[in-house]
């Protein structure tokens, strides 16, 4: 399993869309690997861990090469994590001579956004973009052997619809829990209970040091 991280950073990213503090100043100025873009990551090149609106800026940077990829995890519906209207150009049409279909596991919420998005195309194209919903609790494979787990982060509204994912392959397990607060009791139960051991982690702090759980 190689997992290659494409994006550490929060929805405005640094150096900040309109900031002008000292360290987005000190980024922008320094460049190269103080640019931090919106938190993305792919495993073995197929497995995509979230959509969000730099992911062509990743694909212009060489390491992701998007026409190869074959299942996108969503986490939820922030557009740092999924933005529908780039997703829709995998359609046929938009996207040529790619045999790659992409299936897209998502939450009942992103769902509505994906929705939005193929209302202002007028069309859906299932041969070449598929959807399916999760939720926590449920475990599946995806149709490239990659077995994986959805347990609930803590985020957003709390309607339990953002997700965090443990996916498996080849023996190895890695934990993808982004933008999450500090977990509830049951997701650490539910992790707990899956008996899963964790190769990898991968998770932030959301509003760590802020009085927001969430
Ligand atoms: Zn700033
Ligand atoms: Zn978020």
């Amino acid at each position: 399993m190689r997992i290659t991280q494409l994006g550490t950073a929060t929805a405005e990213r640094i150096p900040g869309l309109f900031c002008r503090c000292t360290l987005c100043r000190r980024a922008a100025e320094t460049g190269g690997k103080d640019i931090r873009t919106q938190t993305q990551a792919v495993i073995d090149g197929h497995v995509l861990l979230d959509f969000p609106v730099d992911t062509y800026l990743h694909a212009l940077h060489g390491e992701l090469d998007l026409p190869a990829v074959s299942t996108l995890l969503v986490t939820h519906w922030h557009s740092d994590h999924f933005y529908g209207e780039d997703l829709a150009y995998r359609m046929d049409g938009y996207a040529l001579d790619n045999p790659t279909p992409l299936t897209v596991y998502e939450s009942a919420t992103v769902r509505g956004f994906y929705d939005r998005a193929f209302f202002l195309e007028q069309r859906y194209d299932d041969e070449h973009l598929r959807f399916v919903t999760v939720a926590p609790g449920d475990a599946f494979t995806t149709d490239d052997g990659y077995e994986c787990h959805v347990f609930e982060a803590r985020h957003g509204h709390e309607f339990g619809d953002c997700l965090i994912y443990a996916v498996s392959h080849d023996g190895r397990t890695m934990l993808y829990a982004h933008d999450t607060g500090f977990p509830y009791d049951r997701t650490w139960r539910m992790l707990k209970e899956s008996g899963l051991v964790f190769d990898y982690v991968s998770m932030d702090c959301t509003h760590g040091l802020i009085d927001n759980p969430s």
